[in-house]
């Protein structure tokens, strides 16, 4: 995806991307994906609230001050954008105190204020006396009864229903429900739950185990059941959706929750799928294009040597980015794996642990930053351990702001191993794949590790392996060791063949150094 300014109507113009969707097989353009952040809430809802005379509106809890509840307090919890629309407070009663699911439907077709789902999700709550299933509230617009073909949008609440002698219900036993205002209002935002799609979550049916924490898809008698004198509903309410609704409402796909959408009872635990929480961790960076190219013309390299790769970031993006100031194996942010020819896969990450603040750069639009890695071996030993291909996978990933997800961008590339071409080349790889010592020689140099050393001195006296240790050896050289001065000398001779393979950065290490390449 692309960065670029947004169309009119985005509320925040930087942020806007668009980017083709091609298909992976044959890289074909099927489609193309916009995206612009609109909001800080996950959804946007319109409840409009009619009644008839004497019943009241489910508005608040009826609480002042501490303990306070109204559809903005539960949904900025649940992260909705929610507008309630006080409207009709005189709906005549077709057929007395009493509702049908049918009423309730035509009531709300010829009583609605507006609807049209693709430019608002609207539901509509009528407040009656009583309905006919004796319950504390419905949602009526759902499949027997839903002549219009818009599901999940009718809603009703029973202002006239009178709680029951239950001690659960302590000092509201026995009351209309319509003055039991915590009650009401959760009854008003249970219904609302089933028109987002919600199944009960107390009593197994939804496929998972009852969670009863007097959540809104609890159901009322069973909350009113667990409750005791001492501890009466309303005032154990939670007034939020258990945790694993909340991930549905928020996560599930527009149809799934939306008015007009699926059917009720097709959202379940198992449907649609959902990404598990902790895939949201990693964020992969639109427009930072990172690419991996094996060292210009070593592509093919022979079983033993190290691998040279060149690391290219570039920002495709019309904006400036942040990225790493430091995007080489020296550097906490660049990891990767190696995938060899049969399958296995080994990581490499920086042999280093600063402590220090890693610096950000700012990357300007179009602008690059290089690097390049030599690889031989990682944790889990050899990255290249036999002929074949191999395919070299990088990651760049950093932090931009406490608990925000890691910000990445990978790249890959593939590199041929060839095989031992005589008994010198086979043997001296040999003991470059069985030294684990041989890589700290050539990430450090130094004499103290003797095993890397002489696994390395072994490499350069095989013509096929000389040229790809030739500058590890001569950095070696180069660095005085405690009883040995700078070998100069030594470290030209080496170099003096001119076929020596250097990254770009071995090469600007040994300049340091003093060598003339
Ligand atoms: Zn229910």
């Amino acid at each position: 995806m692309t960065w670029m300014t947004a169309p009119s109507g985005y509320p925040n113009p930087n942020e806007y991307a668009e980017g083709d969707v091609v298909l992976d097989k044959t890289g074909a353009v099927t489609g193309r994906l916009k995206m612009g952040r609109v909001s800080d809430f996950y959804r946007k809802i319109t409840v409009e609230i009619d009644s008839v005379t004497g019943s009241e509106k489910p508005l608040d809890n009826g609480i002042n001050g501490i303990g306070h509840e109204d559809w903005s307090t539960v949904f900025g919890r649940v992260g909705f954008d929610v507008k309630v629309v006080p409207s009709d407070s005189n709906i005549d009663e077709p057929s007395g105190d009493s509702w049908s699911r049918v009423e309730a439907h035509q009531k709300m077709l010829e009583k609605r204020d507006s609807n049209d789902v693709d430019a608002e999700w609207r539901y509509y709550m009528l407040a009656t006396k009583l309905n006919d299933d004796n319950a504390f509230g419905v949602m009526f617009d759902n499949s027997a009864t839903d002549s219009d073909n818009v599901p999940r949008q009718g809603l009703q609440v029973s202002s006239h229903v009178v709680t029951s002698s239950s001690p659960g219900w302590g000092a509201f036993k026995n009351m209309r429900y319509g003055t039991v205002k915590g009650a009401y209002l959760r009854t008003a935002l249970h219904e609302l739950g089933h028109a987002f799609g919600l199944l009960h979550n107390d009593d197994g049916f939804d496929g998972e185990a009852p969670v009863l924490d007097n959540s809104f898809m609890n159901q009322t008698g069973n909350a009113v059941g667990r409750s005791t004198a001492a501890s009466p509903f309303p005032d154990n309410i939670k007034w939020n959706h258990a945790d694993r609704n909340l991930y549905q409402l928020r996560h599930w796909p527009d149809v799934f929750v939306r008015p007009g959408g699926v059917d009720f009872g097709l959202a379940s635990n198992q449907n649609p799928p959902i990404s598990p929480v902790d895939t949201d961790k990693e964020f992969e960076v639109p427009d930072l294009e990172l690419t991996v190219e094996p060292l210009e013309g070593h592509a093919e390299v022979p079983l033993g040597a190290p691998v040279r790769i060149n690391l290219t970031l570039t920002n495709k993006a019309e904006i400036p980015v942040t990225v790493p100031a430091d995007i080489s194996l020296k550097s906490d942010y660049t990891t990767g794996t190696v995938t060899d020819p049969t399958g296995k896969t080994r990581g490499f990450q920086s042999l280093f642990y600063f402590d220090r603040a890693e610096e950000p750069k700012v990357l300007e639009a179009g602008q690059s930053t290089s690097t390049s890695l030599t690889l031989l071996r990682g944790g889990q030993g050899a990255l290249f351990p036999v002929s074949g291909v191999h395919k070299v996978n990088i990651k760049l990933s950093w932090c931009t702001g406490d608990g925000l997800p890691l910000s990445i961008v990978i790249g890959s590339v593939t590199v041929m191993v060839t095989p031992p071409l005589d008994k010198s080349h086979a043997a001296a790889a040999h003991k470059l794949l069985t030294t684990p010592d041989a890589h700290l020689v050539l990430v450090l140099g130094g004499d103290y590790l003797q095993d890397g050393v002489e696994a390395i001195k072994q490499a350069i006296k095989d013509k096929t392996l000389r040229p790809h240790f030739a500058g590890t050896e001569a950095k070696r050289l180069l660095k005085k060791a405690f009883d040995r001065r700078p070998d100069i000398e030594g470290a030209s001779t080496l170099l003096s063949d001119g076929d020596a393979v250097l990254s770009n950065e071995e090469k600007e290490k040994l300049k340091k150094l003093g060598a003339t390449v």
